[in-house]
């Protein structure tokens, strides 16, 4: 099987516009860009889900966000972002290596919040939604 793509450019076989890089993280502008400085952070290994991560990288994992955030603010003149995870194809994640999607927001971009992401209204109420969590809470 092919190697993934993202871990060719963790490896940096493939070339990317790099703009940040920590121990096990490596931050590079999205090739197909939905705005001015979209950028995704991967861990350098293979995990293919938000699930999948070491817990251990959580505190990295911010750091190396926080300092993109504040690179692209600062080139890009814009505090405001949308953080986003396609976590599973159903969620829309084309590429199965995991990556936060850092997307820099301006004033009218025509872009919509994370609500515009979905609205699969529940047909339950929502007590028998939190019934089903709290009985598979308590079981386990
Ligand atoms: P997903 O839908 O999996 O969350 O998004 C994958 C993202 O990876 C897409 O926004 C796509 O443009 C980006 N992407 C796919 N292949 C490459 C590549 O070879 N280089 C870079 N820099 N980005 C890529
Ligand atoms: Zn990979």
């Amino acid at each position: 099987m092919p190697e993934c793509i993202f871990c060719k450019i963790a490896k940096k076989e493939i070339e990317s516009y790099i703009i940040e890089e920590s121990e096990n993280f490596l931050a590079f502008l999205d090739i197909h860009p939905h705005a001015p400085g979209h950028t995704l952070i991967i861990p350098k290994n293979h995990y293919e889900k938000f699930e999948d991560l070491p817990e251990e990288f959580g505190k990295e994992y911010v750091e190396i966000s926080k300092k993109v955030a504040t690179l692209l603010a600062r080139a890009l003149a814009t505090n405001d972002f949308t953080l986003g995870i396609n976590n599973g194809p159903l969620a829309g994640q084309a590429v199965p290596h995991f990556h936060l999607h850092l997307i820099p927001r301006f004033p009218n971009d025509g872009g919509g919040s994370i609500h515009s992401v979905v609205f699969n209204k529940p047909k339950e109420d929502l007590s028998v939604i939190y019934e089903k969590i709290l009985k598979v809470k308590n079981e386990s």
